[in-house]
């Protein structure tokens, strides 16, 4: 992409109403643009993370064996008044009426569309195990939106939901979709922690969530400190494979790691004291096994192997998709800007040219370009006739993680600079190097 071409409406300015870094940088390079309370448009280069993010959460779906499908926003109250939870939703819930003066609302989540689904189209013990979900906007009228897409009123959320014939199978579902979230969080360059989490009035221990620590985090944390040297890397698991599952569970949920609502302060004291860890978290995901909650009250069941009519063991699985924008910015960034993780960067480098006209820069620029293209990675190129200074602070603030830049004076030489955006380190090398570095 050309930056000449593009829209990238950059603020110059710190936006006053964003008290936290996520949300203000956000605004400043130019991804979102907020057009009431906790509502947003996702401009070009936010639309772009959007988009990287939610195919990572599609790959590791997939990779798990779970379907993906697509639900509508508006639902019909009477499904809500089926499980019954209409009245008790609360406030959140954002009600309407068509024109018929029927009940509708706005998806807040949706157990109810895919027990519905489920009930009218399975039959038998033979279809299970099924996962089911969906990547879709959900509306909740919180009480007070804030911090840009980390608390928004509507948001892109991935939920998911389990069907499985015995307690059992569903806790293997809820074992698989632990570990695929922790594939998940760390290819976008992220430690999200599953923490023990209140399962609210439905009760029960089988729910976790999984917190990005931030200062700026909404949730209270209590840990054990060695739970952040523990990695899933790329080791390679059989989603299908009971043991396997259910090692990684234990591993990675045997430490203390609570959120404020399950905080046990006794338990929490057997922790060594100097591994004692309080902090704040952001939360970018929960899994939830519940039971037949949602099956029994919808009536949504399936003829058992006796032939008799059998239970439907349920799960709910969620990613805050767009919140992890604001998730990520908040554990990656500098006094400069954004930092993006290799895995959901807009762009995966940045091209500056630093004497936009002068004929060797130019075509020194297009060389580099095609090469990147040609290799499948996308470049940024920032062919505007502006002072280098504006195009190094554009850069730096939209975070791509490599920049590379020409000019006629390196040129003379046979070198550009390539500048790492982590570390900030510079080098020069012949473009063919630079490129060979990136790629
Ligand atoms: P919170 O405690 O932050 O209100 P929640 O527990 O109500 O979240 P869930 O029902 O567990 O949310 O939804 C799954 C995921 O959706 C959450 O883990 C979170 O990442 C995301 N999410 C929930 N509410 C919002 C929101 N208002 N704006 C952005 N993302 C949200
Ligand atoms: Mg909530
Ligand atoms: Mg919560
Ligand atoms: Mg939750």
């Amino acid at each position: 992409m050309r930056l000449s071409r593009y829209f990238l409406p950059v603020l110059k300015e710190n936006p006053s109403e964003a008290q936290i870094v996520s949300h203000r940088l956000m605004l400043r390079a130019g991804m979102i643009k907020q057009q009431s309370a906790g509502i947003y448009s996702w401009l070009p280069l936010g639309f772009k993370v959007l988009r990287k993010i939610e195919n990572i959460v599609h790959q590791e779906q997939a990779r798990a064996g779970h379907i993906p499908m697509q639900m509508p926003t508006l639902q019909s109250a009477d499904l809500w008044r089926e499980s019954g939870r209409y009245d008790g939703y609360g406030e959140e819930m954002l009600r309407m009426q068509d024109r018929h003066g029927r009940d509708m609302l706005f998806s807040p989540t949706a157990e109810e569309l895919f027990t519905d689904v489920f009930r009218a189209h399975v039959n038998s013990y033979k279809d299970l195990p099924l996962t089911l979900y969906q990547i879709q906007w959900k509306f909740r009228d919180e009480i007070r939106p804030r911090f840009g897409v980390m608390r928004g009123r509507e948001f892109y959320m991935k939920d998911g939901y389990t069907f499985d014939l015995t307690k059992e199978d569903a806790l293997h579902a809820y074992n698989r979709h632990l570990v695929s979230y922790l594939r998940t969080y760390e290819r976008m360059g992220l430690q999200a922690i599953p923490m023990r989490a209140d399962s609210g009035p439905i009760g029960g221990d089988n729910t976790h969530e999984f917190l990005v620590l931030a200062e700026t985090g909404e949730s209270e944390v209590f840990y054990d400190r060695e739970i952040t040297d523990l990695k899933f890397g790329d080791r390679q698991i059989d989603y299908d494979n009971v043991e396997q599952c259910q090692a990684v569970l234990e591993e990675f949920t045997s430490r203390y790691a609570r959120t404020d609502e399950t905080h046990d302060e006794a338990l929490f004291n057997e922790v060594p004291e100097e591994r004692r860890r309080v902090a704040r978290g952001i939360e970018v995901g929960q899994i939830f096994y519940f039971g037949t909650k949602y099956s029994e009250a919808m009536g949504a069941t399936v003829q058992g192997p006796d032939g008799k009519p059998g239970e439907v063991h349920m799960g709910s699985h969620g990613i805050g998709v767009s919140r992890l924008l604001g998730a990520i910015i908040e554990a990656s960034h500098d006094e400069n800007g954004i930092i993006w993780p290799e895995g959901v960067t807009p762009f995966h480098v940045g091209i500056v040219n630093l004497k936009q006209g002068d004929d060797e820069a130019d075509a020194a620029c297009d060389a580099l370009y095609q090469s990147f293209t040609a290799a499948g990675l996308e470049p940024l190129y920032d062919d505007r006739k502006e002072r280098a200074g504006g195009k190094f602070a554009t850069m730096d603030l939209i975070g791509l993680p490599w920049r590379i830049t020409v000019g006629p004076r390196g040129l003379k030489n046979g070198v550009v600079e390539l500048t790492c955006r982590r570390t900030g380190a510079s080098e020069e090398l012949p473009p063919e190097q630079a490129v060979q570095k990136i790629i």
